[in-house]
C-alpha cells in the first residue's frame, strides 16, 4: 500500500490542484469539481521531492555524524550545517537508481566470494603445512631414534628448521600463494 503525491489536471474543467495524495493502486482520484478523469499534471512544478514531506514522503539518508535524517527538513538542517563548514561548496545527494543498488549488492558479493575464497586456500594451506610438518617431525624422530637420541626434540627441531626456511624464502620474496585484489 503505497501512496503518492502528484500535481492533477482534470481532463473535464481543467481544474489543476497541485498535491494530491492518492494510493498508487486506486490511480488518480476523480476531479472534485465535475468527476471527470483526472491526469498527472506538473505543470505548477512545485515536485514534492523539493518541498518537506514529513516521514514517508522523503528517503531517508545517513548523514553520519550528523545523524539519520528520515524527513527532508532534518536533510535540509544537516546540508546547511555541512555548507555552512565548507563555505563555497554545496553538497548533492544523488538519489540511487536501481542500477545502483544492483552494482552495490553485486560488490558485496564479490567481495564476500573473495573472502571465501581466500579463507578456503588459507585452511588449505594450512592443512597442507599441517600435514608436511607431521611428515618432517616424523622423519626426524625415526631418525633420532635410529641414534638412541632424544626423539621428540629432535621432531620439533626439525619442524622449526623447517619453518625458519619458510620465512627465509618469504624474505627473499620467493612466489606466496597471491589472490587477486589482495
Ligand atoms: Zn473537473
Amino acid at each position: 500500500m503505497s501512496f503518492i503525491a502528484h500535481g492533477l489536471r482534470c481532463t473535464g474543467c481543467g481544474l489543476i490542484e497541485d498535491h494530491v495524495f492518492y494510493r498508487r493502486s486506486d490511480g488518480p482520484p476523480a476531479c472534485p469539481a465535475c468527476n471527470e478523469k483526472r491526469v498527472v499534471d506538473w505543470s505548477h512544478r512545485k515536485f514534492p521531492g523539493v518541498k518537506g514531506e514529513g516521514y514517508g514522503g522523503f528517503t531517508p539518508v545517513d548523514m553520519g555524524v550528523l545523524g539519520y535524517c528520515d524527513t527532508k527538513e532534518k536533510f535540509d538542517r544537516a546540508k546547511s550545517i555541512v555548507e555552512e563548514r565548507f563555505p563555497g561548496h554545496t553538497m548533492q545527494i544523488e538519489a540511487d537508481s536501481r542500477a545502483d543498488k544492483q552494482t552495490r549488492a553485486d560488490e558485496k558479493r564479490h567481495r564476500t566470494w573473495l573472502q571465501r575464497k581466500k579463507n578456503g586456500v588459507d585452511e588449505q594451506l594450512m592443512a597442507e603445512t599441517r600435514e608436511s610438518n607431521k611428515a618432517i617431525r616424523r622423519e626426524a624422530e625415526r631418525r633420532a631414534t635410529a641414534l638412541n637420541k632424544n626423539a621428540k626434540a629432535a621432531g620439533q627441531a626439525a619442524v622449526k628448521a623447517k619453518g625458519t626456511s619458510a620465512t627465509q624464502a618469504a624474505l627473499q620474496g620467493r612466489p606466496n600463494v597471491k589472490i587477486a585484489g589482495y
